[in-house]
């Protein structure tokens, strides 16, 4: 716990449920380890209250906050400033004050692809599935588009969002890298793909045994592949250890979640931040 002072300054996360947050854990762990007079604390906020909570923070003197479901787009048209990263993917995660009002950023593209940048692949000859159209579908196509992936192929299941996700990048660079495609062209996609990523909820828990992937589909893969879940609760999930089975290499969300976490808290703080307590604080809280 840290050591509240008269002087202590406020950080937190707004969401809505927000009870299972992860988030206060690791930060006040670096914060901690940091020996800095500061505090990060979960917000609930109802999604009508969303403009009297920033009205709120602001009077208080809330340095920064990170916006989790549902306010990651509806915190837009609230901020004075947001940074290319946001407006591309279309949802902010990290705000932060400033003397002009508050600046929105996102930092899942960077968490989504710490853990890949660590790998030695020549991602421009690389294909990308990404399982899922919501939310965070979007920082992750944003995500293979930075690493260079020349065709980033995302699935949904239902029509109307897909045509609507594939018309969100119409008249951005990535228009012609984003190809969405229905769930049953999976069997064919597959055989080209050297990256696949389940950016949907299946799996999690505790629905731990669903995959969102047929075990046996992963006999179709290339060699070297590689398998990324979102999903950090559990670890790995049944996508993860069918895909594993077969020989692919399997990245689960822990490390993203690290990642997005850390490139937040540097923002606020104005610091390097020790990542690897915030991993730590993470792990003990899995246990
Ligand atoms: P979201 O906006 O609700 O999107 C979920 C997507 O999954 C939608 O496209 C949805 O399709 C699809 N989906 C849900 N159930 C499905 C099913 N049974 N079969 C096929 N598709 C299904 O959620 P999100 O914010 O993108 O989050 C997705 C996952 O990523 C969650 O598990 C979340 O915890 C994880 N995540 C992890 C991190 C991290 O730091 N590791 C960060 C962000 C998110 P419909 O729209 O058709 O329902």
């Amino acid at each position: 716990m840290p050591d509240i002072t008269g002087k202590t300054r406020l950080l937190g996360v707004i969401g809505y449920p927000i009870e299972h947050t992860l988030s206060p854990a690791m930060h006040n762990a670096a914060i901690a380890a940091l020996g800095l007079d500061w505090a990060y604390l979960p917000f609930p906020i109802a999604p009508g209250n969303l403009p009297a909570a920033l009205a709120g923070f602001e009077a208080i003197g809330l340095a920064g906050f990170n916006v989790t479901i549902p306010h990651k787009q509806a915190v837009m048209p609230l901020l004075a400033a947001i940074e290319p990263a946001a407006r591309q993917v279309g949802a902010v995660n990290t705000v932060w004050h400033t003397p002009e009002g508050w600046h929105g950023t996102n930092t899942d593209v960077k968490g989504f692809i710490a853990p890949l940048q660590e790998l030695d692949r020549d991602w421009a000859e690389q294909e990308a599935i990404v399982l899922g159209n919501g939310g965070a579908a979007r920082a992750v196509v944003v995500g293979c588009a930075q690493l260079g992936c020349t065709r980033i192929r995302v699935l949904g299941r239902d029509r109307t969002k897909r045509e609507r996700f594939q018309a969100s990048w119409a008249g951005t660079p990535l228009a012609d890298r984003v190809e969405t495609h229905p769930w049953e062209a999976l069997p064919e996609l597959l055989g080209s793909a050297g990256l696949v990523v389940n950016a949907t909820p299946v799996g999690m828990h505790p629905q731990v045994e669903q995959s969102p992937i047929a075990a046996e589909l992963w006999a179709r893969s290339t060699p070297g592949v590689i398998a990324y879940d979102l999903i950090y609760t559990p670890r790995p999930t049944a996508f993860l250890q069918q895909a594993s089975a077969c020989g692919a290499q399997v990245i689960d969300g822990l490390e993203m979640l690290v990642q997005q976490g850390a490139a937040a808290l540097e923002i606020w703080l104005q610091q390097p931040v020790p990542v690897a307590v915030m991993r730590d604080a993470l792990l003990a809280r899995q246990c």
